[in-house]
């Protein structure tokens, strides 16, 4: 794991490291373990399939960092290349982690068109599915997305006043990701891969609880993270508070490259390298199951059914609105090819139709 450290002060995002080369200070870690860059062009090992898993520890949360002023490490990441063979019999749970409400133009852009006989028509508010999954495999358990930070509100909460204004969570006390998982009798120890389809705030929220799971993310995904956290930038859908938080607890990140291809990250559970769209990398996986048809697990890669299509209909929200149309394009086509099913990211009535994992859990 490799630190690049500047702008101590926490001050102009112009202080560049080269700028300024006293306040660099680069940190090497090679001992092999945690967080630990491998000789470039080796493969990170993964544990055999018979490691148990770790005692399960408790849901510690980390506290919020003070403020934001105070951005300071931004780690570097690896990729993980070690796809291996193993058992099939997996069993993937539903979790509802809430909702947030939002203007349905950033789920479908234009939903609500102003004209000559209407001037002023009245926005739609939509109550949306926030989403993870968990697949119980003997070679390690998965998990897809975290959702939201439980303290993602207030004036010291882990969101910038704009996004608790645009996007405010509905749910319970109890709809957040630790507590679902805690219901379950499992800790965070017991996930071995948490793959994060991208870094946005309803998604990698709860990343920080798994500190010693592989973090699995797109490269130009935390790259993009990263360098809104170091521009100070909240204007965008990633939470930088979140983000100060796993800077500051070293988590073991493992990169996907923008090139690398699709490849299994245990049998049966195929994590897709969809690359630029929605975000900047974005992730998807699709899990075979012996019962139920294949699963695309799409995230925001497309939101809904009806962004999906046919015809597609663009989001409102987008990185890169053609990589996004293509993404859909490549879905749909895997989707024929493998006989799966598309989850969507927040598809409100396919998420009802859907088991949670209160209910039962598919296999
Ligand atoms: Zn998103
Ligand atoms: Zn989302």
């Amino acid at each position: 794991m490799k630190i690049i450290e500047f702008g101590k002060d926490g001050g102009s995002s112009k202080s560049t490291a080269r700028d300024r080369p006293e306040r660099m200070k680069i940190l090497e870690f090679g001992d092999g373990v945690r967080g630990a860059r491998p000789p470039s062009g080796s493969k990170i090992e993964v544990r055999p399939a018979s490691t148990a898993p770790q005692a399960e520890t408790k849901w510690e949360p980390v506290p919020a960092p003070a403020s934001s002023a105070g951005l300071a490490a931004v780690p570097k990441t690896k990729a993980s290349r070690s796809p291996f063979v193993g058992s099939r019999s997996l069993k993937m749970h539903v979790l509802d982690l809430g909702k947030l409400r939002l203007d349905k133009n950033f789920m479908v852009a234009n939903s609500t068109v102003a004209m000559a006989k209407n001037p002023n028509p009245p926005g739609k508010l939509i109550d949306i599915p926030v989403s993870a999954y968990y697949i119980e495999h003997p070679d390690g358990n998965v998990l897809f997305d975290t959702g939201c930070h439980p303290d993602w509100a207030g004036p010291n909460g882990r969101w910038p006043q704009n996004l608790q204004d645009v996007f405010p969570v509905i749910g319970p006390d109890d709809c957040y990701l630790p507590h679902r998982l805690e219901a379950m009798g499992i800790g965070p120890n017991q996930i071995r891969h948490v793959v994060l389809s991208h870094l946005h705030c309803d998604h990698a929220g709860c990343i920080e609880f798994f500190r010693k799971s592989n973090i699995v993310v797109h490269e130009d995904e935390f790259a993009a993270a990263a360098t809104h956290y170091a521009k100070r930038d909240h204007s965008t859908p990633y939470a930088l508070r979140d983000v100060e938080t796993w800077i500051r607890l070293d988590l073991n990140w493992r990169e996907v490259g923008r090139a690398e291809p699709d490849r299994n990250l245990v049998d049966g559970v195929k994590l897709l390298n969809l690359g630029a769209g929605h975000s900047f990398g974005m992730l998807g996986m699709m899990v075979s199951l012996r019962d139920h048809a294949n699963v695309i697990l799409a995230s925001d890669a497309c939101y809904t059914a009806e962004n999906y299509g046919p015809p597609m209909k663009p989001a409102g929200i987008s990185y890169d609105s053609i990589g996004a149309a293509r993404t859909i394009q490549r879905i749909r086509s895997m989707a024929e090819a493998n006989h799966a099913e598309v989850w969507f990211g927040h598809d409100i009535p396919q998420f009802e139709s859907l088991r949670k994992a209160s209910e039962g859990w598919y296999e």
